[in-house]
């Protein structure tokens, strides 16, 4: 027995009310689809928090940034309801402008105080050579939130709106480098697909036909893993993971 396997990792698909906190529009059906509508359909409850408005998310220069904005709004509520996720909250940040965590950390607190998530999933803020802002800072927030939610003197305004502290399970990281578990999402891959191609806007067949076949490779790769046809890979850590535990990145 090693001292790293008294602390250990939660298991995703208990999950029974998921908050998942991403950058933009469609960051959440790319790096979960599958999980988030596997989850939805075994009954567990499922609430997006999209931190940006995805304006900056075409390569038309003729169409205005807010203008994509609200086609983009329009895309992750189709997509969305493909997947059974039950709210969608908006942060409304200006893409690729995401502020530093700490200025996003209280509003993601709240929600995690208000939502009493079990799994927050979000992206791996710890992934080598990303060099997007927005995926940095806002997963980094959002990992940075679950901790703070948990603290009973942390942002201590949220108990005049009633809310209390808020320990979540476990955190799920999805666009990782280093995954330690591996959903199945073979009986969800179509409907993962339908939610991404939801983002018509952002995978036009000239992308699609570039970005499918590397996606379907990976998801094959990662179903080896679970001897499945597909899979989608998580860093999967407890609240204890996330702090001074030096096993964390081999957990
Ligand atoms: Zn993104």
């Amino acid at each position: 027995m090693h001292a790293k396997d008294l602390i250990p990792i939660p298991r995703l698909l208990s999950a029974r009310n998921v908050l998942v906190i991403f950058p933009h529009p469609d960051d959440a059906e790319l790096a979960a689809g599958g999980t988030i509508a596997l989850l939805a359909k075994n009954g567990a409850s499922v609430t997006y928090v999209c931190a940006t408005d995805g304006s900056l998310g075409s390569l038309d220069p003729a169409i205005a940034p807010e203008l994509i904005a609200q086609i983009r709004k329009k895309e992750l509520e189709a997509a969305a309801e493909v997947l059974g996720v039950k709210e969608i909250i908006w942060l409304g940040y200006r893409d690729g402008y995401a502020p530093e965590p700490p200025e996003m950390r209280p509003k993601m607190v709240s929600i995690i105080r208000k939502v009493q998530p079990d799994f927050v999933i979000t992206l791996d803020p710890w992934l080598a050579y990303e060099a997007h802002p927005d995926h940095r800072k806002v997963s980094m927030a959002a990992v940075e939130a679950c901790m703070y939610a948990s603290f009973n003197h942390a942002y201590p305004e949220d108990r005049e709106r009633g809310l209390g502290p808020w320990s979540v399970t476990g955190v799920a990281l999805g666009f990782t480098p280093a995954p330690n578990t591996f959903v199945d999402v073979g009986p969800t891959w179509d409907t993962k697909i339908q939610a991404i191609l939801c983002h018509k806007s952002q995978f036009p067949e000239h992308i699609w036909s570039q970005v499918s076949p590397y996606m379907h490779l990976k998801a094959q790769e990662y179903g080896k893993e679970i001897g499945k046809e597909f899979a989608e890979p998580f860093k999967v850590l407890s609240l204890m993971h996330l702090h001074v535990n030096i096993d964390a990145w081999r957990s």
